[in-house]
């Protein structure tokens, strides 16, 4: 059970609701971290009272010394202070930054001999195989916080390896489910952020509206669970109840099911392997159907790039990843369709270079190479 927790992310999603986790079950935090976002950091500083509180933005970071001068927390700022405080004081680093920002921090903890609890898809998806290798060298422990690599994570206790014959990666499908290319045309951010059933930073929201974040899901688990690509099957679960599982050589299924919410996995990278009350069960009966579908990959073809993108390896699901995070930038602006998204990151994948090893400067080379590229297409 994590009684020192370092929160990379604070102000986001995950963010605030591992906070929740902490203030119930009373963990210490030693040092939390966020992008820009003064006015909530300073409400989570003087709650928490960590010994650091680190802004990525330098401006966020002298306005936040301003504000906290009267507390005992010192404060930090960029990429290093967030790196820096990852090796700090602390038994567990919960990841919940988004986007390839969190890769460095991952690396930290790593090396820190941190236990890492990963909401931050992005660091395995651009960074895996270094990620990996680390892990093996530190032999500190990865615990995925991301729902669906969590309820594969809990199926599988128990489970001797051999006896996995496939991944069940559950998508809810978004907010277009069932819509074809011409309805989606002109469709806009704020029909895209309007998300059935869960309640998520609008980074990620936006990925499950062009199913890039199943993709990108799909990279994570090959990375996590050291299968290859073509035994995870996609599977849409409409009312977000099986939240992913497995399937075994004996034909049995073993899956994870709970309500929508992002509580239960948090908590359990944080209590594992013990288990935590949360109050909100699931009532079958109420419930009554489950419904399953096949992904449409003709309308929502982020998820067959980033299968072909790692299938293809090297820096090519880097590449997927830096392309997306500047298309769903530009899309979020008004400054891009929505079918531009898919288009742009099919482009840049196939712009990137082969290649078999890399290191981290590659990954965040290939990163910025993406993002330029998609801004030259447009
Ligand atoms: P949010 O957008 O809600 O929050 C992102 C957090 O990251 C904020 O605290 C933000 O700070 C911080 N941040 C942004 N950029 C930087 C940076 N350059 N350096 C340091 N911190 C930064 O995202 P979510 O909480 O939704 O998602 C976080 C991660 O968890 C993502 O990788 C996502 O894919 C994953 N995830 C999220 C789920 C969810 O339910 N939300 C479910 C499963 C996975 P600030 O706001 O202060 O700028």
């Amino acid at each position: 059970m994590t009684e020192k927790l370092i929160l990379l992310g604070s102000t986001g999603s995950i963010g605030k609701q591992a906070l929740d986790i902490a203030r119930k079950e009373k963990i210490e935090i030693t040092a939390l971290a966020a992008g820009k976002n003064v006015e909530l950091m300073e409400a989570q500083v003087r709650e928490f009272k960590p010994e650091f509180a680190v802004m990525n933005d330098i401006n966020a970071a002298n306005e936040l010394k301003i504000s906290i001068a009267d507390t005992k927390t010192k404060v930090l700022c960029g990429t290093d202070g967030i790196c820096e405080v990852a090796q700090g004081k602390g038994d567990t680093v919960l990841n919940a930054i988004v986007g390839i920002a969190g890769l460095k921090p991952t690396m930290s903890a790593i090396s820190a001999k941190k236990t890492l609890a990963l909401a931050n898809k992005e660091s395995l998806v651009t960074g895996g195989e270094l990620v990996k290798k680390a892990l093996k060298v530190s032999g500190s422990m990865m615990l995925p916080v991301d729902s669906e690599h969590s309820a594969i994570f809990q199926s599988l206790q128990g489970v001797r390896e051999g006896d996995v014959s496939r991944i069940l990666l559950t998508a809810s499908g978004g907010p277009f489910f069932g819509k074809r290319k011409d309805e989606l045309k002109n469709v806009t951010a704020v029909d895209a952020l309007k998300h059935p059933n869960w309640d998520m930073g609008a980074k990620i929201t936006i990925d499950s509206a062009t199913l890039m974040n199943k993709g990108l899901e799909v990279i994570e688990a090959v990375h996590l669970f050291d299968v290859p690509v073509e035994k995870i099957d996609v599977i849409i679960q409409r009312e977000s109840i099986i939240h992913s599982g497995v399937e075994l050589i004996d034909g049995a299924m073993i899956v994870q099911m709970g309500v929508p919410d992002m509580k239960l996995p948090i908590q359990y990278a944080l209590s594992y392997p013990a288990r935590l009350p949360l109050s909100d069960h699931l009532d079958l009966i109420g419930l009554s159907k489950l419904t399953f579908y096949k992904p449409d990959t003709d309308t929502f073809r982020c998820l067959d790039i980033c299968i072909d993108a790692i299938k293809r390896g090297g820096l090519k699901p880097t590449a997927a990843n830096g392309a997306n995070e500047k298309a769903v930038e530009l899309f979020l602006n008004g400054e891009i369709s929505f079918l531009q998204i898919a288009d742009l990151v099919e482009a840049a994948v196939n712009n990137q270079k082969d290649c078999h090893s890399f290191t981290l400067d590659d990954v965040f080379m290939a990163d910025k190479m993406a993002r330029e590229f998609v801004v030259s297409q447009i």
